[in-house]
């Protein structure tokens, strides 16, 4: 049966984002006792997953890597849809930068989900918006890769037809699988899960797997293989003027428009 992958990280709750702090010594983000949830436009990416899945009969496998308290918000992958989820959770790979979760994540789908016919992340995570991830993660399984995809359109489940979009346009690109895809928010509106879905979950596969099953090589994880250094943390100021412009209506609408023209605001 043809797979599809797609990766779904947990990230901290928006809502208890007053929560979170770096760690001023080693620059990592303090996550603990927040409660995780789905990144939002992983959610996307599993939406074009299921619907490949209604249409052609695919498989749809999440693979993640995360603490294991985050298996109740993997869930709601398998509430939408998904058929399992594969987790990848052990201490070795706490600390990992962009380089060593693409690792990690590449050798889990090697492991667990191939052969595959396409892999859909996300286009950017909420909490650490690199970017950066499904490019390498393609790298490592050595597939092409299309980014900050908008839309997606198939006839055949084969060659594909992915919409880009740049800074003053669109890209379009015919890709045969298999091939790695990034989307933004515009793809798709993703599904509600209702009860039905929640109840199928339960008795969904999720299995959490670790460094050692993964056969992963331990100097290409976590921390230590994080090439990754944070030489410094700063809050930006933000400089705000102010200004008071007096005179009669017409006049002060007219200096306010030149001001504006001025700052390069219109
Ligand atoms: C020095 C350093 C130390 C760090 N230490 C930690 C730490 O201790 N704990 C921690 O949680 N983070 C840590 N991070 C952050 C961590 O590197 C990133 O959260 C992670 O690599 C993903 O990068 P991103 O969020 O920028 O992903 P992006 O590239 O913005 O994500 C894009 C897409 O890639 C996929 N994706 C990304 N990450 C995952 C994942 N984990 N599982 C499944 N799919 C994924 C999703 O589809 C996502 O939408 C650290 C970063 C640095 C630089």
């Amino acid at each position: 049966m043809p797979n599809v992958v797609v990766c779904v990280k947990p990230i901290p709750d928006p809502r208890h984002w007053d929560r979170l702090f770096l760690d001023p010594e080693t620059g990592v983000l303090k996550r603990a006792g927040i409660p995780p949830a789905l990144n939002p436009l992983d959610k996307n990416a599993l939406e074009v997953a299921l619907q490949l899945k209604e249409r052609f009969g695919w498989e749809v496998t999440v693979v993640s890597m995360a603490p294991p308290d985050t298996t109740k918000a993997l869930r709601e992958a398998l509430a939408m849809g998904a058929d399992r989820v594969y987790l990848a959770s052990d201490k070795a790979l706490a600390g990992a930068d962009t380089l060593a979760t693409a690792y990690t994540l590449a050798q889990l789908i090697r492991k667990k989900a191939s052969p595959f016919h396409l892999v859909i992340c996300g286009n950017i995570s909420l909490d650490g918006s690199t970017s950066q991830v499904p490019a390498q993660i393609a790298h490592y399984l050595g597939i092409p890769h299309i980014t900050h995809a908008t839309h997606v359109e198939t006839e055949d489940g084969q060659l594909f037809t992915i919409t880009m979009n740049i800074k003053k346009g669109e890209l379009v690109f015919r890709c045969t699988t298999p091939f790695l895809l990034a989307v933004t928010k515009d793809v798709n509106l993703p599904r509600l899960v209702n009860v039905m879905g929640i109840i199928a979950a339960e008795t969904k596969p999720l299995e959490v797997i670790d460094a050692r099953e993964l056969e992963l090589d331990l100097d290409k994880v976590g921390l230590k293989g994080s090439p990754t250094r944070v030489r410094g943390l700063f809050i930006p100021e933000i400089k705000r003027r102010r200004e008071i412009l007096t005179g009669e209506p017409e006049e002060v609408a007219e200096e306010l428009l030149n001001k504006l023209h001025e700052a390069g605001v219109l």
